[in-house]
């Protein structure tokens, strides 16, 4: 006998993160009857083991940055340390809150959560804890989980993931990788007062941004202290008599370490039977989907971090929130455009960058069509201080009307400029239009619209 549905859903959406819950809550409002499987917490990703925490942790280190500062600007305080442990707490009751707050918005906008892990079954239906639901319409969106390496020792470290968990600072901590969770993590750490070391395979971090990106980001991370240990890859983690840790690397050994972080890349979360209902995954193991976010099988849609393009949560929620006006609104076209999103880096200065590199302009258009502005400066609020942390910004512009098609920038602020340039440049600005834009003086943004 075939099993019993338990309840028939038009939208069952997998992956109570980012992208699942927009969207579920957006199906909802246009009036569908809508099923939302978690099998962890409320919020995915973001919420608990990504932007959040990490964002009020860079608030945590921005704190340290700036003590530094308090004696040049007149302010006689001491400091008695700095105590991991209150904003430990703080923060973990935060994300409590959150995860409150978005099983309280799910049920207010009345989709059915159901917890546990969703696997698909042959005959389409969902199957949580031995009971199965069905969909007219069924969302994947289960994002996916840190990369851990294959090597000697590897389980003897942490991810992003258990970065959270750490009740202590440590004292000496190594970070593997050279993506932006790895310097983000690197740099936090740092500041904060722990001794840490990046591992990095090539000569830079950041190498698929834009060069100015890559170079100043990987310079900031020496000026604060870093130890970026180039060309070198780990080959082992041993424990020391002492508990410590041991890391063997291709250029050397690191003792004495406390932490070790792997933040080499993260995979897909799509191993629960979508090959079995025809969801076809691509070489690295991502959901494919077309760019309406439909996968290769009738009425499955996938989105977010799953199907490996533009791992942000904004990008998530707006392509959730896109395919639920299509299915649900009768928004035939709606659909996320990819290009052009911003992004910022919370490094020490923070990173904004929004479109194509100077490399990539060149590549596409040919050098004689590209033009680069550049500035970098000493932003006023460094003018009276001992500590000096520059600011550095490109616009790279294509053709005849100079169109900008990649803005690049480091320093104090960055991450609060950019959402406003990236209306601009989604609208089509082009170099004139920046320069015909009165400047706000005294600021660093200024310089964007005053480039010559
Ligand atoms: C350390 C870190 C920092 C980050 N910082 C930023 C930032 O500053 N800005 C930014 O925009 N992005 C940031 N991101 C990326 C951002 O968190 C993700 O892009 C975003 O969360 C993706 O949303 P999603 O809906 O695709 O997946 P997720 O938010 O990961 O949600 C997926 C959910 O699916 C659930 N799930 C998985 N499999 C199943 C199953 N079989 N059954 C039931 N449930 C399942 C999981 O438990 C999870 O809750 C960061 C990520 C990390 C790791």
């Amino acid at each position: 006998m075939a099993p019993v549905i338990k309840k028939c859903f038009d939208f069952l959406v997998i992956g109570g993160g980012s992208g699942g819950i927009a969207s579920a809550r957006r199906a909802a409002e246009y009036g569908a009857r809508v099923g939302l499987v978690e099998s962890g917490r409320l919020g995915g990703t973001c919420v608990n083991v990504g932007c959040v925490p990490k964002k009020v942790m860079f608030n945590a280190a921005a704190h340290a940055e700036l003590l530094h500062d308090h004696k040049d600007y007149g302010f006689n305080v001491e400091v008695k340390g700095f105590d991991w442990g209150v904003i430990k707490k703080r923060r973990d009751d935060y994300v409590s809150r959150l995860n409150n707050i978005y099983a309280t918005n799910l049920d207010k906008s009345k989709v059915d959560v159901i917890r546990g892990h969703a696997t698909l079954t042959d005959d389409r239906s969902v199957e949580v804890n031995g009971v199965r639901y069905s969909g007219d319409h069924i969302l994947i969106t289960t994002g996916g989980y840190p990369i851990v390496p294959k090597l000697p020792g590897a389980e003897l470290g942490i991810t992003s993931d258990g970065f959270f968990e750490l009740e202590d600072l440590p004292k000496k901590s190594v970070v593997v990788g050279a993506g932006y969770i790895a310097v983000e993590l690197a740099g936090i750490l740092q500041t904060l007062g722990s001794d840490v070391s990046l591992l990095i395979r090539y000569d830079k971090v950041l190498r698929a941004f834009d060069s100015l990106v890559s170079t100043s980001v990987t310079g900031e991370l020496e000026n604060i202290g870093v130890q970026v240990k180039r060309q070198t890859q780990t080959n082992s983690v041993t424990k020391q008599p002492d508990g410590r840790l041991m890391v063997e690397t291709t250029t050397g050994a690191i003792s004495d370490v406390d932490c070790i972080i792997w933040a080499i890349g993260r995979v897909p979360n799509a191993d629960f039977g979508l090959r079995n209902i025809g969801v076809e995954l691509d070489t690295r193991g991502h959901i494919k989907v077309d760019e309406f976010q439909n996968t290769t099988a009738e009425r499955i849609y996938a989105l977010g971090d799953v199907c490996g393009k533009a791992l942000l949560t904004p990008v998530a929620i707006a392509a959730g929130r896109k395919l639920a006006m299509r299915i649900f609104d009768k928004q035939v076209g709606a659909k996320l455009d990819y290009n052009l999103i911003p992004t910022v880096i919370f490094s020490h200065p923070p990173v904004g960058t929004i479109g194509i590199s100077e490399e990539e302009a060149v590549k596409e258009h040919g050098a004689d069509a590209v033009k680069v502005y550049k500035s970098t400066f000493l932003p006023l609020y460094h003018a009276v201080t001992d500590r000096k942390v520059k600011v550095s910004m490109k616009l790279v512009c294509v053709g005849l009307q100079e169109k900008v098609v990649g803005l690049h920038m480091i320093g104090q602020g960055c991450d609060e400029i950019l959402q406003g340039f990236a209306v601009a440049m989604k609208m089509g600005a082009t170099k004139r239009d920046f320069d015909e834009t009165v400047a706000i003086h005294p600021t660093s943004s200024e310089e964007l619209v005053t480039m010559r």
